[in-house]
């Protein structure tokens, strides 16, 4: 599908490519190498317009190797993959500033059709990108896999190379993009270096994940959604709080160089750049009248772990600061928003795609329940409030993805969690990890035996997750590698999951 890297040099370059009257040059572009090395990216369609990504980095993995100067990149959106039809067109100029990223929104296409595009600096070309705009309505079904946690050193990228070859419109990445620590034992491949802490030590951590073929020709093939979780700044962050970098000031520092590398490295909109140590990057998406998908933060806003003082969120026993009414995990900016998105959406199915598992996990102690802090379970009134919205606003078929846990679950969220009994207002699905270590066999087989709203669990298998929405059912594929050390593994169903049109709750197909 995706043609083969070119790199063409002088007046090999495509005529297509001529350059558009009223062209401005930046500097004079002479590349040592291919400058495309980290491949093409789309990201956030809409019926008319998409995002378009690339970045100049002939020697990515050592600060891109680009010099200081602005450098402009043209690039294209054709109807067919030979670039004979051109749907539009232009010219970005990138800087040093942003890594000579490429963030081009291409507008005045046409709704819910594939387009593919490709990009020119000087005499370099890019690979050829393929991607798909938001439909108008919903005259077919709607396919999309979410992903999630990708550690490099512990398992290859044989998920993705699986997931580029299916039929998909959309990919919603759920976070832990990179990791910046390493831990686990029998790595395949290794960071080579500690954790990045600068921009440019940031940049070249996302270089070395993207210098990866399947993760790029993942990207390549679909238009992606994409919000980030802990491992992009650093391991069960919260807001400027972290358990290893006490000094929120000096956090911030970091959170902003690894923000500001997200976004250099991901088919993102301008207006999720960062400012500082911020940046928005949670969004409503509609396609068609079939799906709403809002995309959520819960990582920037959150209040501070609870019950943990300044140490990690990990599983500890229950105290009263849990159920502090104020705590939240969304901020309240983005709770009102979400609320307000809930109350007009209109699409027959709404995914609420967010870091984690939302589902209560509860654990019997010697001293009572123990909870995941890092998780929903250490803010459950910002989760009440969640699912109260949810409920008030009458969402059709609500759906909660996650990722985070290294785990397929499915789970029928209750209303009142407490109540297992009670009426199920909303299904839930945790992909597993892309490549990242799964919890033990035992947490698993307690995580089920304890929450009874849990209908499946299983924590020794790497993958993603697929879901095809039609009229009447939402169908769910938990997609797992046979192996994920082998980077040639085939991938299989573990299991498939159907909820149907105004029926919550997780049936086995
Ligand atoms: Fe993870
Ligand atoms: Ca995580």
């Amino acid at each position: 599908m995706i043609p083969r890297r070119r790199f063409l040099m002088g007046s090999l370059a495509s005529a297509a490519f001529a350059a558009p009257a009223g062209f401005v040059r930046g500097a004079p572009v002479a590349f040592s190498a291919d400058p495309f090395t980290l491949g093409v990216a789309s990201g956030c369609p809409r019926q008319d317009r998409i995002i378009l990504w690339t970045r100049l980095a002939p020697q990515p993995l050592d600060g891109g190797g680009m010099w200081d100067a602005p450098v402009d990149v043209e690039w294209q959106v054709a109807e067919d993959e030979a670039f004979s039809r051109i749907a539009s067109r232009g010219v970005v100029r990138t800087t040093a500033g942003l890594a000579h990223s490429v963030h081009a929104e291409a507008t005045g296409l046409r709704p819910d059709r594939l387009y593919w595009y490709r990009f020119r600096a000087g005499p370099a070309l890019s690979p050829v990108g393929r991607t798909r705009t938001a439909p108008a309505e919903s005259a077919r079904p709607f396919r999309f896999a979410f992903a999630s946690c990708q550690q490099y050193e512990q398992g290859y990228f044989a998920a993705y190379r699986d997931m580029a070859a299916r039929d998909l419109d959309l990919v919603v990445h759920l976070g832990d993009y990179i990791y910046e620590k390493s831990w686990g034992s029998h790595h395949v491949r290794q960071h080579g270096v500690g954790i990045p802490t600068t921009l440019e030590e940031f940049r070249n951590r996302y270089a070395l994940y993207k210098s990866d073929h399947d993760l790029q020709a993942a990207h390549a093939a679909f238009p992606w959604l994409s919000v980030w979780d802990d491992h992009e700044v650093m391991d069960d962050y919260a807001n400027d709080r972290s358990y290893t970098v006490r000094d929120p000031a000096q956090f911030l520092k970091i959170r902003a160089a690894a923000y500001q590398a997200y976004y250099e490295h991901m088919p993102l909109p301008p207006s999720a750049r960062p400012r500082g140590a911020d940046a928005t990057i949670y969004e409503h998406y509609r396609f068609g009248d079939m799906l709403d998908v809002l995309l959520l933060d819960d990582r920037q806003y959150r209040s501070a772990s609870a019950c943990v003082g300044s140490g990690r969120p990990t599983w500890v026993s229950d105290c009263a600061g849990r159920t502090d009414e104020t705590r939240t995990m969304l901020g309240e900016k983005q709770e009102q928003w979400l609320d307000a998105r809930l109350r007009e959406s209109r699409g027959r199915w709404t995914i609420v795609a967010q870091q984690t598992l939302m589902a209560q996990d509860k654990r019997d102690g010697d001293d009572g329940p123990h909870f995941w802090m890092d998780g929903w379970d250490g803010y459950p009134n910002a989760r009440r409030r969640l699912l109260d919205s949810l409920v008030a606003h009458r969402r059709r078929n609500p759906i909660v993805i996650g990722g985070d846990r290294h785990a397929f679950f499915a789970a029928d969220l209750k209303h009142d969690l407490a109540r297992p009994d009670g009426p199920t207002i909303a299904t839930e699905f945790v992909g597993t990890s892309i490549s990242s270590d799964g919890p033990s066999e035992s947490s698993v087989r307690k995580a089920l035996a304890e929450n009874p709203h849990l209908a499946y669990a299983r924590g020794d298998r790497r993958g993603y997750a697929t879901v095809e929405l039609d009229a009447r059912h939402c169908t769910v594929g938990f997609e797992a590698l046979d192996d994920v050390k082998d980077a040639r593994s085939t991938v299989r169903r573990l299991t498939t999951f159907v909820v149907e049109d105004g029926a919550p709750g997780a049936k086995t197909a």
